[in-house]
């Protein structure tokens, strides 16, 4: 499968090519058409594999630009990866005029509600730091369709579940979720299943 087979947008398979993309990696073709065909899907491989690519090109492909409101969040287990996840967006979504914004602890609050107040399509960011700006009322989640859960078994052993279910309760019924998990050992992802299945989230 190629990227020219996954019926992209054409500004978005521009941004892939002038990123350096030749062909999909494995993740991306097993993964992208499923999730751009609204299934909730778990994605499951090790860092370095195209995983956060495969995020942002799904991101991207999904988001309407012709609205300003937030459409796809992504929740990381650390701002690294938050913003990571945020740059890689915004590069891949260069030529569609994507604007992506990394929602994270240690970056000023005014600066967050600056950009999320001048509209944005994507919020990347850490639980904590977006927890508190939907209770602001600053991120708006009324058109978030897209629910992305980076690293999902990372997130729950750092303890972030009751910071997920948080900002979850706040979005709109109809959402696809995604989550990723970045470990292998099988007995660890089944213990994984077990606590996700205690979140509210449909499809797991
Ligand atoms: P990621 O896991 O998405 O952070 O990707 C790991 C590295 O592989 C990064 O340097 C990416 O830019 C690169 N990469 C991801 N997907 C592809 C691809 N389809 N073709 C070439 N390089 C890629």
């Amino acid at each position: 499968l190629s990227f020219d087979q996954m019926g992209l947008k054409d500004d978005l398979l521009r941004g892939i090519y002038n990123y350096g993309f030749e062909k999909p990696s494995a993740i991306q073709q097993r993964a992208v058409m499923p999730i751009i065909n609204g299934r909730d899907v778990i994605a499951q491989a090790q860092s370095g594999t195209g995983k956060t690519s495969m995020i942002a090109l799904t991101v991207c492909q999904v988001v309407d630009t012709a609205s300003r409101e937030v459409q796809a969040l992504i929740l990381s287990p650390t701002r690294e990866l938050a913003s990571q996840t945020e740059k890689v967006i915004r590069t891949i979504g260069d030529f569609m005029n994507i604007q992506a914004h990394a929602c994270i602890g240690g970056k000023s609050v005014g600066e967050d509600i600056r950009k999320l107040e001048n509209g944005v399509h994507v919020v990347s960011g850490t639980p904590g730091r977006v927890c508190d700006m939907i209770k602001r009322r600053t991120l708006r989640t009324r058109a978030i369709k897209l629910l992305i859960l980076d690293e999902s078994d990372e997130m729950l052993s750092r303890g972030f579940k009751d910071q997920i279910y948080d900002v979850y309760r706040h979005l709109p019924p109809e959402l696809q979720v995604l989550p990723s998990l970045s470990h292998l050992a099988f007995s660890f992802n089944f213990a994984l299943f077990f606590v996700m299945s205690s979140l509210p989230i449909p499809n797991l």
